[in-house]
């Protein structure tokens, strides 16, 4: 195969790229010709339909043992900012929005070396208590896995443990990158890619459904990029269980590496590879917490068919200096969905229309 249309037209004829096809998609096809394929896939799929959730985002802690250096959200215990809620705290965030049809809280945090096994199945059950309904979509694998370490409990107990307490599905965040060598620049202390990939074959096995991530627009290439989406694919080959793939863009500000971030070429073409490699990930998010309201609008026409939802409020991509609202209302995120085009579909954490 020697020229990117070919490569497109296998793409369109629903035949999957290789390494070396991807590559050369990257390298040789213009901006304008892969946005169209992987409009062309995404329409397919699902129409003129773009997705979005109503969701409330808990971060009930930002201190963490790690120290990342592309991560401006975390702080060293006793460091001034850091903050921990109780139980209480977070059954009070979740009860102050119960007027509200909430269908997703998503629940991340640092890796609190003071918070014990129990603080998260107490989370979790005081989560489920105030919102019986609600999708629980909460605790990375890098959270698994810190506990993991911590309590010499294995990934399927905690998973489980979990479960009974409310868990209904893994976000996708901790992936960053999985090229070992970038790992060890970015963030030596966290999990490998080799460990956050068996984390969510395990959750996929027990049921638990997963989101998948990677960071880009720092220090990687796209080699790596295009590495990264393949173990996605291998893994979901034999899985099935990632239901939606986030391309992060890098967060410049107030954080170590001193990286620029994607410009919105390099955000655009992100997207489209995304949607023309990943052909067995269903859903293609345009993340307009960490992207931006306009690109996220444009992402619809370059692959992805997911807006992501109501947030209130986004704390991570915040404290790195991303420039965006940290909250939208339903009302907001139908109008731009609405505005780029798209027919805008309220969705639950598994993408069932609410
Ligand atoms: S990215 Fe996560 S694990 Fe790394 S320092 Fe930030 S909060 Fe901690």
């Amino acid at each position: 195969m020697s020229n990117p249309h070919a490569v497109l037209n296998k793409v369109l004829n629903a035949r999957r790229v290789s390494r070396a096809q991807a590559l050369e998609l990257v390298e040789k096809a213009s901006i304008h010709d892969l946005g169209q394929a992987a409009y062309s896939i995404r329409t397919g799929l699902y129409n003129n339909q773009a997705f979005f959730v109503y969701n409330q985002h808990l971060n009930f802690t930002n201190v963490c043992a790690n120290a990342c250096r592309f991560c401006a959200f975390s702080k060293r215990p006793g460091q001034e900012g850091s903050y921990t809620l109780s139980t209480d705290q977070v059954k009070e965030a979740v009860a102050s929005r119960l007027d509200e049809p909430i269908d997703e809280i998503h629940i991340v945090g640092g890796l609190n070396p003071e918070l014990g096994y129990d603080y998260y199945l107490g989370l979790l059950r005081a989560v489920r208590k105030e919102r019986p309904n609600v999708r629980i979509k909460a605790f990375t694998a890098v959270e698994i896995a810190f506990l993991s370490d911590k309590y010499g409990l294995s990934h399927e107990q905690i998973l489980s443990d979990f479960a009974r307490s409310g868990l209904d599905a893994l976000p996708g965040g901790g992936a960053e990158v999985f090229s070992p060598k970038l790992r060890q620049r970015l963030c030596p202390e966290k999990v490998s890619g080799k460990t956050w990939l068996e984390i969510h074959e395990t959750a996929h096995r027990l049921d638990i459904p997963t989101n998948c991530t990677l960071l880009f627009g720092h220090i990687e290439t796209w080699e790596d990029r295009v590495d990264h989406l393949l173990a996605l694919r291998d893994l979901q080959d034999r899985t099935g269980g990632f239901l939606c793939f986030i391309p992060l863009p890098y967060q410049p500000g107030n954080n170590e590496l001193g990286a620029r971030g994607p410009d919105g070429i390099d955000l655009m073409k992100m997207i489209a590879m995304s949607r023309i490699v990943l052909d067995n990930i269903p859903h293609i998010k345009a993340y307009w917490a960490f992207s931006g309201i306009k690109a996220a609008q444009t992402g619809l026409w370059f692959g992805a068919d997911d807006f992501d939802g109501t947030i209130v409020e986004e704390k991570i991509g915040h404290a790195a200096g991303a420039d965006t609202p940290k909250g939208l209302t339903i009302e907001q995120l139908r109008d731009y969905i609405r505005s780029a085009g798209f027919d805008p579909v309220q969705r639950d954490s598994f993408f069932a229309a609410v």
